[in-house]
């Protein structure tokens, strides 16, 4: 080997053929972002946000490349969705095969045998080794309002509970289960019925510690008082909380409001839309303190990125609805089927759930460290790679939404695509691809570093 050669350093690797790399040309968002933006005021609905207004033109692996030829570190893997990274190369393959081979029939019509083969991975993948059965529909919210309606055929039920600081959609159903008003609720009502709320176990925000025996009997304690356990069909429940502010609750608050569901023939739904598929180290965060729901929803990382969305449970409660009580026009269609069947491939085959696990440990290490240097980050927290701090008024647990926004803000202008969250806004979540390199993350916490630091 020559000398030159030894030199020049190691080429940065591609994915999908975007270099690996953050790089700004222009500043964020460039000229042709914003020229596109213009375009967008005049033509997009206003109430359709957008977190960073750069235009992509292409993506993969821990980047995305905008139209200006930016290249930004993705820690949001749009809201994870991208846990395989994006336009995955199984997820690639198998949608290029199936797209040219048949777009739609719909199942309902005639069916296919992707559809049948996404139901029996869910199968095999989800907590609980009894007979289980699955239907398929196109968004979490869409999931979320059919785990309700099966539950209600199944028990012959009404009540709906939820948790204080819950996510579960914008529908009509999924917008009375979230707990936020603005954004998501706002002037939005009225809202569908029998929904009521419990208070969550969210350790950084308790008076005085509480365990999470303490704070699950709390929460039954109100669901018998104010509701009644024989009205209710089934308890609603993210294991981590997502858009709420990635809250962990305290160890045993999951497994005893599941052991409760049991008892009384509550169904126990667990909302995996986004702790699903691999995200929070295990393929299912119930995993982690060994929970096994009676339905579990998810959608998100279920198809790399094409919209598909499901309710997996126990065959008995899934066979109470009656034939044709479930569906939908694109519900399972085919070509987001041919990639949830490449994104669970590449899922397993590449141990995501284990790399999400090294990239936490990853991302909670830097980050114990900028908070140690840094009052205003009150928490940090998450399991696997949903790690996140809570921004606060230094010395206090006053919520301070405007430094979290600020912290953000810093790392769009340097490259990084972050996002916040929480009931009271002030949450910076981190959320990369599970395929990023960790030289490219870690470069993404330095410039997180930064950004906190000011
Ligand atoms: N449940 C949870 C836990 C979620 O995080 C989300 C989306 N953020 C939803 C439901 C709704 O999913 P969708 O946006 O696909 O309707």
């Amino acid at each position: 080997m020559s000398d030159t050669t030894t030199l020049q350093s190691a080429p940065t690797p591609r994915v999908n053929g975007v270099e690996q790399v953050r790089r700004l040309v222009t500043e964020v968002p460039g000229p042709r972002s914003r020229e596109l933006h213009a375009r967008r005021t005049a033509a997009v609905a206003a109430g359709v946000g957008s977190t960073l207004p750069v235009y992509v033109e292409r993506a993969g692996g821990g980047v995305v490349v905008d139209v200006d030829g930016n290249s930004l570190v993705d820690l949001g893997s749009g809201i994870a969705v991208v846990n395989v990274g994006n336009a995955n190369p199984r997820v690639v393959e198998r949608v290029q095969q199936q797209v040219a081979a048949f777009t739609h029939t719909c199942f309902m019509v005639t069916p296919y045998a992707g559809y049948v083969e996404v139901c029996e991975a869910l199968a095999r993948l989800t907590p609980g080794d009894h007979a289980k059965k699955s239907a398929l529909f196109n968004s979490g919210a869409e999931a979320v309002e059919n785990a309700v309606k099966i539950a209600r055929a199944a028990t012959r039920r009404d009540a709906v509970v939820v948790f204080d600081h819950a996510y579960h959609g914008r529908t009509n159903l999924t917008m009375a289960m979230t707990a936020k008003s603005m954004p998501y609720k706002h002037g939005f009502g009225p809202f569908a019925g029998e929904v009521y709320r419990a208070p969550m176990s969210y350790p950084y925000r308790e008076p005085a510690p509480i365990s999470g025996a303490e704070a699950a009997a709390r929460a039954i304690g109100v669901i018998e008082k104010q509701v009644g356990a024989d009205a209710v069909a089934c308890v609603v429940i993210e294991p981590v909380q997502g858009e709420g502010g990635f809250v962990v609750p305290a160890d045993g608050f999951l497994p005893a409001i599941a052991a409760w569901c049991t008892a009384n023939g509550v169904v126990f739904v667990a909302d995996e839309i986004q702790t699903g598929f691999g995200r929070t180290g295990a393929m299912f965060a119930c995993e982690h303190e060994g929970v096994v729901p009676d339905l579990i929803t998810t959608a998100k990382g279920i198809a790399g990125g094409l919209p598909l969305a499901a309710v997996t449970g126990r065959a008995e409660l899934m066979d109470a609805v009656h034939a044709g009580g479930l569906g939908g026009t694109y519900g399972g269609n085919p070509i987001a089927c041919a990639a949830a069947l490449g994104a669970i491939e590449s899922l397993e085959d590449d141990d995501l759930p284990g790399r999400a696990a090294r990239l936490g440990e990853l991302m909670t290490e830097r980050l114990h460290q900028i908070a140690g240097g840094n009052p205003q980050i009150g928490e940090v927290r998450g399991r696997g790679a949903m790690v996140a701090i809570e921004v606060v008024q230094p010395g206090t647990t006053e919520p301070d939404a405007a430094e979290a926004a600020r912290i953000s803000a810093a790392c769009h202008a340097a490259g990084v695509v972050t996002l916040t969250c929480g009931t009271y806004g002030n949450v910076l979540r981190l959320l990369p691809p599970l395929v990023i390199g960790e030289d490219l993350l870690t470069e993404a916490l330095d410039v997180l570093a930064e950004a906190v630091a000011g």
